[in-house]
């Protein structure tokens, strides 16, 4: 009896070590699952903010820290660096390298993402719009400039600003702030400088509010849509640009961050590179400072709403920048040198903050930008099964 007894609860006792392993099991598989999914689900950000310092390298960012004390570069918890060559050149230019940030793909110098045999490729503006988010441009050039460009034009040469501005009047843009009025105006208008009556700005005043001075803006109401140009071509420097960097990057979030599908942004610096080619430290410095003050625009958004993934990295660095002398104590670069007025072939730097920066980490090149946020954008665009 009691052999039978023992026998009777040896049976027990391995039964329910048996449902207790697959208790165990069921556990840790459903917790891993969990975790995966939550993961997924943390690593596709909702909205997409990236920061192009034009001609940005190390040292730029460097003579930046210098002379601001802390950056809010140094916000950011992953960095890494990008190699910058273009499809036919080890030196890009903004064009190439616009493309690739844009794109995902190596092209040609001087072409607006279209390949080398120029046919256009889809760019992160286009992948965002058909995920169904807001999407916007800021920066402190002409908006027909290589960079902006490249996100809204396919053109084989960054120099016909005229059909630039056409591919940009029709394409599918929430917000645009920049320089270029010229080129959106027919030519019998003062200041224009198409060569035909093609009038681009009331053709897109049918889809959003153009504007073109810094009262409107500063006026802009509850607006879904709207293109600001605040130059006839290309803005002054940092202490004559008004509406500054910063204001119009706040001003785009607000605007775009009213969707509930979430947005892209791009905004540039575009003139730390003029600073370079210009071999002028103060003008590179002054222009550094402005983009990172603008990049704290978006961190602060970033911090409030953590679905929101901040990249900032540069197209390529201009003109060999080196930091000889100067001092941390007093903030101040004294002496530098150039080695050339044009671009280099420098790795640049890459900064990411929020859901999916990991992936920005390491060494990698410039093509990774446009591939992991098109990833990305492809990822939040696909749509659950229906039943
Ligand atoms: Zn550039």
């Amino acid at each position: 009896m009691l052999v039978a007894y023992v026998k009777r609860e040896t049976a027990y006792m391995k039964r329910q070590g048996r449902m207790n392993r697959l208790a165990l099991y069921l556990l840790v598989v459903t917790s891993i699952l969990g975790v995966c999914l939550a993961h997924a689900a943390e690593d596709v950000p909702k909205n997409i903010i990236l920061f192009i310092g034009d001609g940005m390298g190390v040292s730029q960012v460097t003579a930046g820290k210098i002379t601001k004390g802390t950056l809010n570069l140094e916000r950011f918890k992953v960095v890494g660096l990008l190699t910058t060559f273009a499809h036919n050149a080890l030196v890009t230019d903004s064009a190439a390298a616009g493309t690739a940030l844009a794109t995902g793909f190596k092209t040609v110098n001087g072409a607006i993402s279209v390949s080398p045999d120029g046919r256009p490729i889809k760019t992160i503006v286009e992948y965002a719009e058909a995920a169904e988010k807001s999407t916007g441009i800021a920066v402190s050039c002409s908006v027909t400039h290589a960079t902006p460009a490249c996100f809204l034009a396919h053109v084989d040469n960054r120099s016909k600003d005229a059909l630039i501005a056409e591919h940009i009047a029709s394409s599918g843009i929430d917000v645009l702030f920049g320089g270029g009025a010229a080129w959106f105006l027919p030519m019998s208008a003062k200041g224009s400088k198409r060569q035909d009556e093609k009038n681009l700005a009331t053709h897109m005043a049918k889809r959003m509010k153009v504007i073109g001075s810094v009262n409107e803006f500063q006026s802009l109401n509850d607006v879904d849509a709207v293109a600001g140009f605040f130059a006839e071509e290309q803005p002054g420097g940092v202490s004559e640009r008004k509406p500054s960097l910063p204001e119009l990057t706040r001003r785009a979030i607000i605007i775009l961050s009213k969707n509930k599908n979430g947005f892209f942004l791009m905004v540039e610096g575009s003139q730390i590179d003029w600073g370079g080619h210009a071999k002028d430290m103060n003008y590179i410095i002054s222009e550094m400072v402005d983009f990172d003050n603008a990049v704290g625009v978006g961190l602060d958004f970033a911090k409030q709403n953590p679905q929101t993934l901040v990249v900032a990295t540069a197209d390529h660095e201009t003109s060999g920048f080196a930091i000889h002398d100067g001092s941390v104590d007093v903030r101040k670069v004294t002496t530098v040198g150039h080695t050339s007025g044009g671009h280099t072939a420098a790795m640049v730097p890459v900064f990411a903050y929020g859901p999916g920066s990991s992936a920005f980490a390491g060494i990698a090149d410039n093509t990774s930008i446009g591939r992991i946020i098109i990833g990305y954008l492809q990822k939040a665009n696909e749509k659950p099964p229906e039943d």
